[in-house]
C-alpha cells in the first residue's frame, strides 16, 4: 500500500481533506517537513513531560529537527521508543552528551578541502559537498554539526569552484556527490551541475549519495530519472539503515532507479539499538538485493559530537561480518569499514580467515570453522616488475594505463621503490639519528 491509513491520518492533520497525490509530491512533503516538537507530539499523536521537553529543545537546538510526513509514517505510535525510524529522525537528550574523543569534524574533511565543497582524500576521486540541506536529519549523521546548521544551497558560482577545481585535477576520475542531499536541489539545477561534471574530459564517473529513497521516495520523479539518464555512467548510493525502510514507496524509488539503469548501492551505519544484529541486519541485506540494490558498506559509527549513544564496539560490527561470510550470497554482504580518524580514509575490517602459512601452504578457515590447506604452486616465476615494460612476457599494450607512483604499504611491496620502512615523522630513533650527523 503506497497510501495507507497512518500515513492518511498524518495528512489529514497536516491539511484538511488532502488528496493522495500532494502526500506523493516531494515539495509538498518538504512545506511540511516535521520540524518542531509540538509538530511531532501533534503528527505522531505522543507527548512528552515538561521536562523532557525542555532537554529535548536544548537537543534541536544543536542539533536541527527535520523529518519528512512520509519517513514520520513508518514510526510505530504504539512503540515509539524503540522504533529503528524514531531513533534515526527524532534522536534524544542523548545528543548533548559529548565525549572527550568526539570531533565536529572527526574525518577531516575540511583540512583536506583545496577548495570550498570539496574534499579530496584519495589519489583519483573527490567528494564534493553541493548541498547542505537533507529532507529529514539523521540523528546519527556524521556531518552534524554542519548539515542543517544553516539552510544553504550554494550558488551556481559556489559550485563552480569545485568544478574548476575537478577540471584543473587531471587526476581525478570519479566524482562524488554529496552533501547533504544532492536530490535537494532543483532537477534544472541538477542538470546543470552533472553536466558541467560530464563534461570534463578526465571524469569517468559520477556517483551520487542520497538518502531520498529511503526519506522522501517521492523525490525520485520521471523527470529527475530522465535527467539522470543524460549523464551515464552514474553510480547511485544511498542509506537504508533497517529493514522497516524497505516500503512499498521506496521499492517503487528504487525499480525507477534500477530500470533508468543505474547501479545501486547502500551505505549503512551500524548503530547501536537501531541494525546491531545480525538477524536484522541479514534481513535488511537481503531485501536491498531483491531491490536490486547492492549493499556496498556498513559504516562503523564515527566520532562526530554528540554520537555516543550510537556506537557499538567494533567487535559487533566483526561479529556481523562472521555471520555474512559463508552465510548469505557474496552480493549481499557489505565491506565493514571504519572510516579513519583524521582523515586517514575508510579500512575495511573483517574477521581473519588466514590461520597460518609455509612457503607453500596456506591454512585458512572457513565460516563453518572448518581447517583447510591450499597448496601454493612449486613453481613461480616471480616477476620482478622494474617497469620495463617491452621487455616484460606480460603484453601491457594499452593506451591509458595507471602510471601513478605505488604509494604507502603498496610502495613497500614494490621493486621499483627501494622503501623499506614506513617511520611516524617524530620517531625518536631517527630524530636522534639525525642529530648525530648533523
Ligand atoms: C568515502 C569517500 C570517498 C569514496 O570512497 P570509495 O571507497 O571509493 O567509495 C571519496 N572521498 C572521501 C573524502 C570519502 O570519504
Ligand atoms: S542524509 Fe546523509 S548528510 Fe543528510 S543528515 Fe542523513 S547522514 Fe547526514
Amino acid at each position: 500500500m503506497i497510501y495507507n491509513s497512518r500515513q492518511q491520518n498524518i495528512a489529514q492533520l497536516i491539511e484538511n481533506d488532502p488528496l493522495k497525490s500532494k502526500w506523493k509530491n516531494w515539495k509538498w512533503q518538504l512545506r511540511h517537513a516535521v520540524k518542531s516538537l509540538d509538530k511531532f507530539e501533534e503528527l505522531l499523536g505522543v507527548q512528552f513531560s515538561n521536562s523532557e521537553r525542555e532537554e529535548l529543545k536544548k537537543t534541536f537546538n544543536k542539533f536541527p529537527l527535520a523529518i519528512t510526513p512520509y519517513y514520520l509514517s513508518l514510526i510505530d505510535k504504539k512503540n515509539f521508543r524503540n522504533d529503528p525510524v524514531f531513533k534515526q529522525s527524532f534522536g534524544g537528550i542523548e545528543e548533548l552528551i559529548t565525549l572527550k574523543s568526539e570531533h565536529e569534524d572527526p574525518l577531516s574533511e575540511e583540512r583536506d578541502s583545496p577548495v570550498e565543497g570539496i574534499t579530496h582524500r584519495y589519489p583519483d576521486r573527490v567528494l564534493f559537498h553541493v548541498s547542505n540541506i537533507c529532507s529529514m536529519y539523521c540523528r546519527h549523521c556524521t556531518r552534524k554539526r554542519k548539515v542543517g546548521d544553516i539552510d544553504f544551497v550554494p550558488s551556481k558560482e559556489q559550485l563552480k569552484k569545485g568544478i574548476d577545481y575537478i577540471a584543473n585535477t587531471p587526476q581525478v576520475r570519479d566524482v562524488l556527490l554529496s552533501g547533504g542531499d544532492p536530490f535537494m536541489l532543483p532537477d534544472d539545477k541538477i542538470d546543470w551541475l552533472l553536466s558541467e561534471i560530464g563534461a570534463i574530459p578526465h571524469v569517468e564517473i559520477i556517483r551520487i549519495g542520497t538518502r531520498m529513497p529511503v526519506v522522501l521516495p517521492y523525490r525520485i520523479t520521471d523527470n529527475l530519472v530522465s535527467i539522470l539518464k543524460k549523464y551515464q555512467p552514474l553510480w547511485i548510493n544511498t542509506h537504508f539503515n533497517h529493514p522497516n525502510e524497505i516500503t512499498a514507496s521506496a521499492k517503487e524509488a528504487l525499480a525507477k532507479l534500477a530500470d533508468g539503469g543505474f547501479p545501486l548501492g547502500n551505505q549503512s551505519v551500524l548503530l547501536a539499538d537501531v541494525n546491531d544484529c545480525p538477524r536484522i541486519m541479514k534481513s535488511l541485506l537481503h531485501k536491498l538485493v531483491q531491490n536490486r540494490v547492492r549493499p556496498y558498506y556498513l559504516y562503523q559509527c564515527d566520532l562526530s559530537e554528540g554520537l555516543s549513544h550510537f556506537r557499538t564496539p567494533v567487535g559487533k560490527g566483526i561479529e556481523i561480518m562472521e555471520s555474512l561470510v559463508g552465510h548469505t550470497s557474496g552480493f549481499a554482504r557489505p565491506t565493514y569499514v571504519i572510516d579513519a580518524p583524521g582523515g586517514g580514509g575508510k579500512i575495511p575490517v573483517m574477521p581473519n580467515y588466514i590461520i597460518s602459512w609455509s612457503t607453500n601452504k596456506v591454512v585458512l578457515r572457513n565460516y563453518e570453522g572448518v581447517i583447510t590447506t591450499y597448496k601454493e604452486p612449486d613453481r613461480y616465476e616471480q616477476k620482478m616488475c622494474d617497469r620495463e615494460c617491452e621487455n616484460c612476457n606480460l603484453d601491457l599494450n594499452l593506451n591509458e594505463v595507471d602510471e601513478t607512483r605505488a604509494i604507502g604499504i603498496e610502495k613497500l611491496l614494490s621493486d621499483t621503490d627501494g622503501t623499506i620502512s614506513l617511520i611516524p615523522e617524530d620517531n625518536e630513533r631517527i630524530l636522534r639519528r639525525d642529530e648525530d650527523a648533523g
